[in-house]
């Protein structure tokens, strides 16, 4: 072998062990020189026993590390292995380097699962049976409460002629394959299997609903296009309500797009994976669309993967993992509701889908455009547009008809002063009343579970704590205490421990009894409860909506799930039962966060012909973020927002980095953590705001004590060399084993509190 020959490649063995994150060099052999490149998954010798292991290679030199004699051969590339594009290796090594995490984690994160699966076949799903026998059918499987069946043909009798993709019938519609095999027996459904066969002729967007764009919209489109033309790559944010037509402007320039011979990814918000929405790209795109979501099975998801690799899709839809779909040539990006925190990953490497798209944007051949949508943009992108960094485009009208909602904001002291002791203010409960004697629906919305329904002494303040976690626990129904955070139950005692008093009672604001509140003002109130208990098993999310959408009910409790999603016209008014329950929680995003969900929570009034109104009850009703929701105008909040956050440096005005650390034992915890500060305190650098060690918010979780460290930096470079320096040390700490019982994560930006 000569030398200067790109002979070696740094490999990335594939093991779970977290601690293997370094590169082993391994000669390539010739007969694979040239074939083995970036990316490849290889198959090596590995360890004393030479134990046949996977890779991938990250890296191709010609600098050998040791005596080129000694170093391992490459055995093979994996064939029928699904080669992890280089894109996405690069990728990975972008976010390993910005999050803080192994280049395996990383590499894992972005490279799908390899999963070998049959041949590549599409299902569809039609009616097998004439429209009216198949209506009858519906109406005797409404009648037996048949609900999966029930859904399924709903969903096929909308639109008789057309075929639903099996995944979505299963997915996002919840009907199991026994259901469907079972209808299909008896001949009132058909599945069609096809081959997947490339290229696809004809038939493509034969059901498109042609829609002329308003001047607003059509605005949008042409000048990213135009733009896209001219060689110019930039992030856009559309800012614009619910139902102003951002979806229909996606829609508009992935055609364009894909003209060009390019590839589009949508995000969407896990929770905004609706039926609707996604029929209506099916609609639009054909079979040149895929939507990947958490019910496919690794196998579907590599199928889906092989098929963008290869072309043969050219849009794909789904939540932020989608990100990672191997299009060799994306063209667009579009985030809706890029506000959301689901964006953000909770996992090692806790990256952003917003900023891992602008960088996917740059690394992908020719380079992609970014477009953000969203009704109440993020602070950070709000910040940026008002920079120049991304362009801003406005929609102000709302196409869907309706009008905005009439918004009260219910003063909770005043009701209290006046003798009002029950959870719902004088105006909502007679607005509720009114939306009930109309034949209206009504949504009563509560901020936040966990501080709902806690026990507490009320002769000497004790709360009933988990004593596992820093938590209070909540009374559920049968008498009992569960913790939220491990799942810890006890029976609720009636005497306090503390002072031996019988006066132990529940904070009562729950969604429970919020729906028993209801039924005992209005008894013949029909009301459906959507919270974490009503939505643990698969499927009764959409379920529960579903039935609310039908008018099995006229009232629907619920936390934050219930403000996303589904659009119900016949929905008058919206409750909002204590605002001011996430403005308490204890970091610098609660304003923003409390702002999104009322103006959302509002927005779900008043969506068909009759006008809608809102009632928010507060406890602060001076507060800017209530005021401005309760106005709608995004620009006052912003306003309000960012001053407060450039006063205390907060992200978007400097990036923050978090350090977590997490101990069993806590005084060696807070050692290692006061440890940790030193280090960074002599790194000296200039303009760090460094805070802590402190508890975190939530200080213990599963007997784990919870410790954090910020810092807060204008240069997210200088926080990235603070994360580097901390890693050398926790490198060292390793091989002393104190690693054993400490752990320690890095969070940029983070979006939630900890
Ligand atoms: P958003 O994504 O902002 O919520 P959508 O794109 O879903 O808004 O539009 C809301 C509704 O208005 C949809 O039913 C859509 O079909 C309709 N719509 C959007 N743009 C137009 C248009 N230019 N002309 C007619 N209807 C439109
Ligand atoms: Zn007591
Ligand atoms: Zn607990």
């Amino acid at each position: 072998m000569e030398n200067g020959s790109l002979s070696f490649a740094n490999i990335i063995i594939d093991i779970s062990h977290e601690k293997v994150d370094r590169p082993f060099q391994y000669r390539i052999p010739e007969r694979l020189l040239g074939k083995v490149e970036v990316g490849s998954c290889v198959s090596v010798p590995f360890g004393k026993g030479n134990t046949k292991r996977q890779g991938y290679v990250i890296g191709i030199t010609d600098v050998p590390e040791f005596d080129p004699e000694k170093t391992k051969e490459i055995l093979d590339i994996e064939e029928g292995e699904m080669s992890a594009e280089r894109i996405m290796v690069q990728l990975a090594a972008w976010m390993h380097k910005y999050y803080g995490s192994t280049m395996i984690n990383a590499l894992r994160t972005v490279i799908p699962v390899r999963k070998k699966s049959k041949a590549l076949v599409k299902r569809y799903i039609r009616l097998g049976m004439r429209e009216r026998d198949a209506g009858d059918f519906y109406s005797n499987c409404v009648k037996k409460h048949q609900v999966a069946r029930g859904r399924l043909l709903e969903a096929l009798l909308e639109n008789p002629d057309e075929r639903i993709p099996y995944e979505l019938v299963t997915g996002k519609l919840n009907v199991t394959s026994a259901v469907i095999r079972s209808l299909s027996e008896k001949g009132v459904i058909i599945v069609d299997s096809e081959e997947y066969y490339r290229n696809p002729v004809g038939d493509v967007n034969s059901q498109r609903k042609d829609i002329t764009l308003s001047p607003e919209q059509k605005n949008i489109v042409d000048s990213v296009i135009a733009d896209y033309d001219s060689g110019m790559r930039q992030t856009y944010l559309i800012h614009g309500i619910t139902g102003s037509g951002k979806t229909e402007v996606y829609i508009k320039m992935i055609d364009e797009i894909i003209s060009r011979g390019k590839q589009a990814i949508v995000l969407i918000p896990e929770i905004a994976l609706t039926y609707q929405t996604l029929m209506r790209f099916y609609r639009h795109f054909g079979e040149r669309v895929s939507v990947m979501n958490s019910t496919l099975s690794p196998g579907e998801k590599y199928d889906q993967a092989k098929r963008a690799a290869e072309g043969d899709i050219d849009i794909i839809i789904g939540p932020r993992s989608a990100l990672f779909t191997p299009f060799p040539k994306v063209g667009l990006i579009i985030i809706d509701e890029e506000h959301e925190s689901t964006y953000k990953s909770e996992t090692m490497p806790k990256y952003h889908a917003r900023e891992t798209a602008i960088e996917l944007a740059k690394l992908v051949p020719g380079g992609a455009s970014v477009v953000l949508g969203s009704a109440t943009p993020s602070l950070e992108t709000y910040y940026r547009a008002m920079k120049g960094e991304y362009k801003l485009f406005e929609l102000n009208r709302r196409l869907t008809g309706g009008t905005l909602p009439d918004v009260e904001i219910a003063d909770l002291r005043e009701e209290l002063r006046s003798g009002n002791r029950s959870i719902f203010s004088r105006s909502l409960q007679e607005k509720l009343a009114e939306a009930l004697d109309t034949g209206h629906q009504a949504m009563l919305f509560i901020n936040r579970r966990g501080l709902a329904g806690f026990v507490s002494c009320r002769s000497c303040g004790y709360v009933f704590k988990c004593p596992h976690c820093d938590v209070s626990m909540s009374e559920h129904r049968g008498g009992m205490l569960i913790c939220h955070y491990c799942g810890h139950t006890q029976p609720v005692q009636k005497i306090c421990p503390e002072c031996g008093s019988k006066y132990v009672s529940a904070f009562r604001a729950g969604t429970q009894q919020i729906e028993k509140e209801v039924l005992k003002l209005f008894p013949k109130a029909r009301v459906l409860r959507m919270d974490a208990d009503t939505t643990r098993t698969k499927g009764s999310y959409e379920k529960i909506l579903s039935a609310f959408a039908a008018e099995e009910a006229n009232v629907l409790v619920g936390t934050q799930m219930i403000v996303k999603g589904h659009d119900f016209p016949n929905v008058t008014l919206v409750g909002i039962l204590a605002a001011d329950m996430s403005l308490n929680a204890s970091d610098y995003r609660a304003g923003e966060r409390t702002f999104q969900l009322l103006t959302q929570a509002a927005g779900r009034a008043g969506r068909g012909s009759v006008p809608g109104n809102v009632v928010i009850q507060s406890y602060q009703p001076d507060n800017y973020a209530i005021i401005s929701a309760a106005k709608q105008d995004y620009k006052a909040f912003y306003e309000e927002e960012i001053s407060y956050r450039e006063l205390l440096r907060y992200p978007p005005a400097a990036h923050m980095l978090a350090i977590q650390i997490w101990a069993k034992d806590e005084e060696f915890g807070k050692e290692k953590a006061n440890q940790l500060r030193a280090f960074i305190d002599r790194m000296r650098i200039q303009n760090a705001i460094i805070i802590g060690p402190a508890a975190a918010v939530i200080g213990k979780i599963n007997d784990i004590y919870r410790m954090v460290i910020y810092v807060k930096h204008e240069d997210m470079e200088q926080l990235a060399g603070i994360k580097d320096t901390i890693e050398e040390v926790l490198g060292e700490w390793e091989k002393l084993g104190y690693l054993r019982s400490i752990q320690v994560q890095f969070d940029f930006d983070p979006v939630r509190g900890f």
